[in-house]
């Protein structure tokens, strides 16, 4: 018997709504585009790739690479010709393979462009149109994804991230691997989804404590009990802002009927928790402030600016915090970041040592926030921008924020960088900043800075700020989501939609 011929591809971009920065073709490339075999070497790039590759090479398949394109990090939608240029090669590349059995895609699933709300569901529809209904898609999502008609309607297989913060990016290509590979050996497997229209900011929960612990224990145990074969359950990215819009549970199983038991039941899980879903309320930046006045217990507070984190799609450059701290820079030892190319520039030439006035913020988008400005601040660092994360989640990678500078302006230490990147503790300390000798250091991320952070930290404060991930969801400018939508109107019962089966 031939071999069965599998392609695996790859396109992953979270994406922004609210940041109006397109991201285009040239910021795929500068985190590298490959093709063919390139495609499937195992590196750091894409661990999920990594994943679903090492789960299908455990049988004696034909495996083909076609197009990897992923984005360096969240930002704004992206330029529809990215999208073109992913299926115009991916369809090019079917076309000269003929035979195929299968096709792995790992898909971020909140991707949206210039003229698409779907981007995910459009690749997908446009490969099922060429291949036909015979060939099986196992598909690879964030935890975050907005799973649509079009994404339900197209895949055989839908496995997201189990985990957030997002630890689980192999496992999660492995079980897309290994669910496609039972499929084409024959096993009757049944993906179904149930959806209820919620989102909730991306601070606010995590799925290693509270309810969401609880849900992924118990979908996790029926997994091993072997009821269900698979399970994930997506919070959709909440800066989206699509028609077709809703927290959903899809599970794999080789028993509809069990299948959708448990679907609605996650489901329904998920309508009651809506409002835990919703985080506690945040602190003003003022309040905490005073809270790092008053802390004596020589940890830092932190101030976590998750509206305007890259993480989640921001720009980056908002000034919002620094402005607020600037009266209190002789009282408190303070870390702030903003991506700034032109100040970043403006200190390179000036060097180290020199002082100067600098117009701060607002660079990338100045819709959002407005420029800053502090005078006589002191260059006191110039860098490569290139560290080594602590981790624990990327630990020894190398991550690269661009040219950057450190200024100082009485106590507070002012990080500029050509471009965000991950609030790991070393973003500040290998830049001649130490978060332990700060007593209020300010962090741009939702949940990823945490498993450095807590350790180190008298109080973390999820702040009211400004930015395109704004935590308070009723404050943005939705033109396009469904209504009734929770946090936004009360939902019931009544607008969960039912487990059903799609293919
Ligand atoms: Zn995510």
């Amino acid at each position: 018997m031939d071999k069965k011929r599998i392609l695996v591809c790859r396109f992953h971009h979270e994406s922004n709504d609210f940041n109006p920065v397109l991201t285009t073709l040239d910021d795929f490339y500068s985190a590298g585009v490959y093709f063919g075999e390139e495609v499937l070497k195992g590196d750091s790039r894409g661990a999920t790739i990594n994943g679903l590759v090492d789960s299908l090479m455990r049988d004696d398949v034909d495996l083909k690479g076609g197009v990897y394109l992923n984005s360096p990090s969240s930002g704004g939608p992206i330029d529809n010709a990215v999208y073109e240029f992913f299926i115009n090669k991916t369809i090019d590349v079917i076309k000269n393979l003929g035979q195929i059995d299968g096709i792995a895609l790992s898909l971020h699933g909140a991707t949206t462009s210039n003229k698409s709300q779907d981007v995910c569901g459009d690749i997908l529809d446009v490969i099922r149109r060429e291949v036909g209904d015979k060939v099986i898609i196992s598909a690879s999502f964030d935890l975050h994804a907005n799973i649509t008609s079009k994404i339900l309607s197209n895949a055989d297989i839908i496995c997201g991230y189990q985990d957030y913060p997002h630890l689980d990016l192999y496992q999660t290509g492995f079980r897309a691997g290994s669910l496609l590979m039972d499929k084409l050996n024959g096993k009757n497997l049944k993906t179904v989804c149930a959806s209820v229209p919620i989102i909730a900011p991306a601070h606010a929960y995590t799925t290693f404590n509270g309810e969401l612990l609880k849900v992924k224990e118990y979908a996790l145990d029926l997994v091993k009990q072997g009821k269900i074969l698979d399970y994930t359950l997506f919070q959709a990215q909440p800066w989206l802002d699509v028609k077709e819009f809703a927290a959903t549970a899809v599970v794999v199983a080789e028993d509809e009927t069990v299948a959708k038991q448990v679907a609605d039941h996650l489901i329904n899980i998920e309508f009651n928790i809506r409002s835990f879903l919703q985080g506690d309320a945040l602190y003003s930046v003022d309040e905490v402030i005073t809270k790092a006045l008053n802390n004596k217990s020589g940890k830092p507070i932190i101030l976590v600016d998750s509206a305007d984190s890259p993480n989640a799609g921001a720009c980056g450059d908002s000034a919002f915090t620094l402005e607020k701290l600037l009266p209190f820079k002789d009282k408190l030892t303070s870390a702030v970041a903003i991506t700034d190319v032109p100040a970043v520039e403006k200190a390179f030439n000036l060097g180290v040592g020199a002082i100067s006035d600098f117009s701060l913020g607002a660079t990338i988008c100045n819709k959002i926030s407005h420029p800053v400005t502090v005078h006589d601040a002191k260059i006191i660092g110039l860098y490569d921008g290139k560290f080594i994360l602590h981790g624990p989640q990327e630990r020894g990678q190398v991550e690269d924020i661009g040219k950057t500078a450190i200024l100082k302006v009485g106590k507070i230490f002012i990080h500029l960088a050509s471009y965000g990147g991950k609030a790991d503790l070393a973003f500040y300390s290998s830049f001649g900043i130490d978060p332990l000798n700060c007593d209020l250091v300010c962090v741009k991320a939702c949940t990823s800075f945490r498993a450095g952070y807590e350790p180190i930290a008298q109080e973390i404060c999820n702040t009211s700020t400004i930015g395109s991930a704004g935590v308070v969801l009723t404050d943005l400018p939705y033109k396009n989501r469904p209504v009734p939508m929770y946090p936004f109107e009360e939902v019931s019962l009544l607008d969960v939609k039912k487990a059903r089966r799609f293919r």
